[in-house]
């Protein structure tokens, strides 16, 4: 165990009321691709020109084609990593009270975790654009692009575009977990898309010891953060999670 994990277990063990904000990067050891940084979809693609509500409404059948197909393609068939795990292992030790995640992937809800906040809504759902009725994404058949309700309303994923308010409920509740946690553990985010990235720093405002992971430095890093952990989240989060367990059993 590295003197990081060592510090992270003590400060965990201390606190009373434990946050999670994770991004893109944990799940990438899930086989999904974060878009920013090394393998990101941004290496490929231009944000703007295809994550944007304006592209989509101008030519859904483009966004479907290029961004959603793939995407969907990843996340019909992902499962849990260690890390969405070791959150949940963290949850039943009472280390956890929830998770705000910018993901869409739903992978910490399957890995049991019982509150996430979903800022950026989900991708397991689509709804029509014309009548608003809902369709798991799973269920839904790429023979026609874009796919379309039995209304003939065209299909959007029910997460949140570039160009989109956050929803006000996963906002405010974001807002309060961010507020009266102790203790945040910040897990693969770039930390730059907004107003996700924000949460860290009312955290901190609050008194909150904020603990990054992330193989890279951030623009959290040594402005907002107390430390970054350096590694990919699952080894580094299932180390925590295993001392957190011990010491717990220790205790009995
Ligand atoms: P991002 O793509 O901007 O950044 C990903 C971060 O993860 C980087 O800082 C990178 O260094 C880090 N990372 C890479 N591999 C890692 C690993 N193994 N362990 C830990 N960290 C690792 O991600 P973001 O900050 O979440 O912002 C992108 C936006 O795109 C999000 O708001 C999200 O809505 C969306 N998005 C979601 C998914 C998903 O649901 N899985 C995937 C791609 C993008
Ligand atoms: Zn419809």
């Amino acid at each position: 165990m590295t003197d990081l994990i060592k510090r992270a277990v003590d400060d965990i063990t201390a606190a009373n009321h434990v946050v999670a904000l994770t991004g893109a990067g944990i799940s990438v050891e899930s086989g999904i691709p974060p878009f920013r940084g090394k393998g990101g979809l941004w290496e490929k693609l231009d944000p703007m020109e295809f994550a944007h509500i304006d592209s989509f409404m101008r030519d859904p059948a483009k966004v479907w084609d290029i961004l959603i197909r793939e995407m969907k393609g990843v996340i019909d068939t992902a499962k849990p990593n260690d890390a969405h795990i070791a959150l949940y292992r963290m949850q039943k030790l009472g280390k956890l009270q929830s998770v705000i995640t910018q993901n869409v992937d739903g992978l910490h809800q399957s890995a049991g975790v019982a509150d996430v906040i979903e800022f950026h809504g989900t991708f397991a759902r689509q709804f029509c654009l014309k009548c608003g009725k809902t369709y798991e994404t799973g269920m839904i058949n790429l023979t026609q692009i874009p796919p379309t309700c039995e209304c003939t309303g065209i299909l959007r994923p029910d997460c949140v575009f570039f160009g989109e308010a956050i929803p006000e409920n996963e906002m405010a509740r974001s807002q309060v977990e961010a507020s009266q946690c102790d203790l945040m553990l910040v897990i693969g985010t770039s930390a730059i898309v907004q107003p996700a990235a924000f949460m860290p720093v009312i955290a901190r405002e609050n008194g909150a010891k904020i603990i990054e992971i992330n193989p890279e430095p951030t623009s959290l890093t040594n402005r907002i953060s107390d430390y970054l952990i350096e590694g990919g989240a699952g080894s580094i989060m299932k180390q925590i999670a295993d001392e957190l367990e011990k010491a717990a059993g220790h205790a009995k």
